[in-house]
């Protein structure tokens, strides 16, 4: 996808700390952390939101969906707990029209949602 900053980080077009790779999946640390620990994990296909999850492209979320807790357990979050987050749309707060799921960790994270 033309001009997708996450098609770009995929691609090795722009830098990106990476956390993790398979050939469907792709992670690497936040640029701009929220916790401690703030990972995204992201398919490598584009998929533009949760809202665009379809019948044909299921297989590709599902597949990010399995590694979380494993790449969550890499990063030593498995015992005490994390946060995993898809914001979608204008409400949602989504900057980045790339499916993404935020790992955030490595505290006592606030309750409150919205
Ligand atoms: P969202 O607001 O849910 O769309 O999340 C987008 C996330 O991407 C934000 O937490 C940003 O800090 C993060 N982000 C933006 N550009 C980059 C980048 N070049 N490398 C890593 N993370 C980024
Ligand atoms: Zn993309």
């Amino acid at each position: 996808m033309e001009n997708c900053l996450f098609c770009k980080i995929i691609a090795g077009e722009i830098p990106s700390k990476k956390v993790y790779e398979d050939e469907n999946v792709y992670a690497f640390h936040d640029i701009n952390p929220n916790a401690p620990i703030h990972v995204l994990v992201i398919p490598k296909v584009h998929i533009a939101s949760i809202q665009e999850v379809t019948e044909e492209n299921l297989s590709a979320v599902s597949a990010v969906l399995k590694v979380i807790p494993r790449i969550a357990k890499e990063l030593g979050l498995a015992e005490n707990g994390y946060r995993v987050i898809t914001n979608c749309g204008e409400d949602g707060g989504q900057s980045v029209k790339h499916l993404h799921f935020h790992i955030l960790g490595g505290k006592k994270l606030p309750v409150t949602l919205a």
